[in-house]
């Protein structure tokens, strides 16, 4: 578990910080001006562009959102507004710019105190890349973010050729009157933003040979070209070089190619060290000449560094002593299950084998994904190509849609009158279930997408296959938008003679009512007719659809089935729970209620947090069940209760209060599958895995990690479609 990826990406937003301080505090400046030209005023520009490339790249990965982006940014740059407030009233600059549009540029642009841009920037910027995402090609985004930075470096680096040309001279005027710089979320941010999501989309590794020789290269080019500036008297400000875009393009490749331990705490620091060393600054400063040292802690440029930077550190390692307890608080959950995404993905790798080229996947997540998490599950799923859904009722449809998954999602069940309107709102498909539902559908005078169900033997939904009268009326239905045909086999999970003979007679069926069905002129649309047992003991057919379920989340329905096809899930479920007390308990104590359990012998016990409420078959009390914890399995004692159970680690020395106990999945060499503790509930795992709790946290590990293989920033555009149907419904 944990994240081995991005250690380099990790240490440099450290160094980037220091480069930061350093742009503000001139370490070099009384050793040799040279140097810290070189140093201040081109080299450390990186900094900004690294932290907007982490950005745009995590965001494209779909390890940040853009709604969280944007709303932890804000915060963050709300807490730091409030912070330099009483530097700005001391002042004056406050009262300076106390008009609606100084106020605008202020929070906009130049962020209220000088450092401060970077936070709105990166808003802004990050809005702009995805709205320019939501309409054109990555490339040419890319493209477009490249010709705003041209007019950025204009307006920075290279002003001295703007002031040549009338025009140009005139257009920055205008522009001036906006912003006093170029470096912000309009022109120079979304660049970089691009970059990194470039970056991702396309997840390619380079040799550190590669990185190296053109980092190196590309560094002398950009120091040339800063000194080659500078020199001419071209800048107006200098944050800004043409070839910062390689020597990030190589840097953040290299970083990439530095693998190892995440360090979460090193993302805290240096975005606290940013936003607290302009303060300390003045503190420093302020210290220095109270108590008379402004030689030297003003004046040796290099102490002056050292003293800002360390009070920086010390500061920013308080605020996250702080944050960090309250964190704790939040994260200790008593119970929770944990997703693992890369599961999922080998799953979907494997029925994508199994199944013929032309059959996509159809992914059932029903009732919550079967207690997976329905929104995770379907966004993972649209991220690997996955564009077909099928949920059980129609809030189950709508609740995707607002969380912007993409894709046709097919409502399995019935609909009540009432609700057909969402049906359209949400561009949801029903299913038609027989041909009286379909005339109800038809009366509404609105073009409802639909699947028409065939009855081809289950007796559940449908119409049956031999009514060929009413299949008739179902597709005369003018109103409706027919986008598909489909049954259910209702004994494919069995290779029971009698049963592989049932199921064949229902494909048999199935295919002869579509061919009278296009006989009569009818277009059935996709066709569909397996579930998880139908792709796994019938693969061959040929269909549009599979509608996966159960195997889809590495778990067959029961450890009894056998199949056809040999596959290798992966299961995408664990459920885990806090050890809250140990005790000691005498001979022939009673445990729990009823005192259906008693000790033989002298017994640790240990209570766990979780409990049927939790999901736990109560059929597992009174030493059926049992629980991993340190590696070693221990039984569950006494009855299961609502919120607790009991287990006996007589013989796991060393269990102590805020262990983990595995109720399902793995534990060093031990494991739990989601199929033994149906089978000792004697039911099966998709009742199981559905009952899981509402009130239990459902926690995403192993975020896939190639999913920078696909070309498109995927989150992005979940993103944008969900604000598509969040607006429709306000
Ligand atoms: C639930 C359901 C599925 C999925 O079944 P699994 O066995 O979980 O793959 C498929 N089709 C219909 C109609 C369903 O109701």
């Amino acid at each position: 578990m944990g994240e081995k990826r991005y250690a380099g990406l990790d240490y440099f937003r450290l160094i980037s910080a220091l480069l930061i301080v350093s742009i503000h505090t001139f370490p070099l400046l009384s050793i040799s001006p040279e140097a810290n030209f070189f140093l201040t005023h081109v080299l450390a520009r990186v900094a900004v562009p690294f932290f907007l490339m982490t950005t745009g790249f995590f965001l494209v990965l779909g390890k940040t959102t853009l709604n969280g982006f944007i709303k932890k940014t804000a915060l963050l740059y709300g807490a730091a507004i409030l912070l330099y407030l009483p530097v700005n009233i001391y002042t004056g600059a406050i009262k300076q710019q106390f008009s609606p549009a100084g106020i605008f540029k202020g929070l906009v642009f130049e962020g209220t105190f000088y450092h401060l841009w970077y936070l709105p920037a990166s808003i802004l910027g990050v809005i702009i890349v995805c709205g320019l995402y939501s309409k054109l090609k990555p490339r040419v985004v890319l493209g477009v973010t490249m010709l705003l930075y041209l007019l950025a470096l204009l307006g920075d680096s290279y002003y001295g050729i703007s002031e040549q040309f009338a025009f140009l001279n005139r257009f920055y005027n205008v522009l001036f009157i906006f912003f006093d710089h170029t470096r912000n979320g309009l022109l120079m941010t979304p660049v970089f933003i691009a970059l990194g999501g470039a970056i991702a989309a396309a997840g390619r590794q380079y040799s550190n040979k590669i990185c190296l020789t053109g980092l190196s290269v590309a560094a002398v080019l950009l120091l040339a070209e800063g000194s080659f500036l500078n020199r001419q008297g071209m800048q107006r400000h200098d944050s800004m070089y043409i070839m910062l875009l390689p020597v990030m393009f190589f840097l953040f490749h290299l970083l990439l190619n530095c693998r190892g331990k995440a360090e979460k705490k090193l993302r805290t620091l240096s975005m606290l060290i940013y936003i607290v060393h302009p303060m300390c600054i003045i503190v420093v400063r302020g210290f220095a000449k109270a108590v008379n040292l402004t030689e030297l802690l003003i004046d040796n440029s290099m102490l002056h560094f050292i003293a800002v930077l360390s009070i920086s550190i010390l500061c920013s390692v308080i605020v996250m002593t702080f944050l960090e307890k309250k964190d704790r608080g939040r994260k200790a959950d008593r119970a929770w299950v944990e997703i693992d995404l890369e599961g999922l993905e080998n799953n979907i790798g494997q029925f994508r084998k199994i199944l013929p080229e032309s059959c996509g996947i159809m992914a059932v997540v029903k009732a919550n994904a079967y207690g997976h998490g329905d929104v995770e599950i379907s966004r993972e799923l649209n991220n690997m190509g996955v564009n077909a859904f099928a949920v059980a009722t129609v809030k189950e449809g709508i609740r995707l849609r607002k969380n912007g998954i993409r894709g046709e999602i097919l409502i399995l069940g019935y609909t009540l009158p009432d609700e057909v309107s969402l049906l359209k709102q949400y561009d949801l498909t029903q299913t038609v279930v027989d041909l009286s539902y379909a005339r109800m559908l038809n009366s509404r005078n609105k073009k409802i997408k639909v699947h028409v169900k065939i009855d081809t033997g289950m007796h559940r939904l449908g119409e049956s296959f031999d009514n060929m009268d009413n299949l008739t009326g179902i597709f005369q239905c003018g109103n409706l938008l027919i986008r598909g045909t489909f049954s259910h086999l209702s004994a494919a999970d069995s290779l029971a003679p009698e049963d592989v003979k049932f199921t064949h007679f229902q494909i048999e069926r199935f295919y002869k009512t579509l061919d009278r069905l296009k006989e009569a002129g009818f277009n059935p649309g996709k066709i569909h007719l397996q579930s998880s047992y139908g792709v796994l003991n019938y693969p061959y057919l040929k269909c549009d659809y599979a509608r996966t379920g159960i195997a889809m989340y590495g778990v067959l329905s029961s450890r009894e089935h056998e199949t056809r096809v040999p596959v290798l899930l992966q299961p995408v479920l664990s459920m885990k729970a806090r050890v809250i007390l140990t005790k000691e308990i005498g001979e022939n104590e009673r445990i729990g209620y009823g005192h259906q359990c008693i000790s033989g012998k002298k017994t640790r016990l240990a209570v766990i947090s979780v409990g049927y409420a939790d999901g736990i078959p109560s059929n597992l009390s009174c030493g059926k069940g049992q629980v991993i914890i340190n590696g070693r399995k221990a039984g569950i004692v006494g009855r299961i209760c609502m919120d607790q159970l009991m287990v006996d680690v007589t013989d796991i020395p060393g269990t102590r209060q805020g262990d983990i106990a595995t109720l399902i999945g793995h534990d060093g060499n031990e494991f739990i599958s989601a199929e033994s503790v149906a089978a000792q509930a004697g039911t099966l795992t998709n009742e199981l895995l559905s009952r899981l709790g509402v009130r239990v946290p459902r926690n995403i590990i192993n975020n896939r990690t190639n999913a920078a293989k696909s070309r498109v920033p995927l989150n992005l555009k979940n993103t944008l479609s969900s604000w598509k149907f969040s607006i429709k419904s306000s």
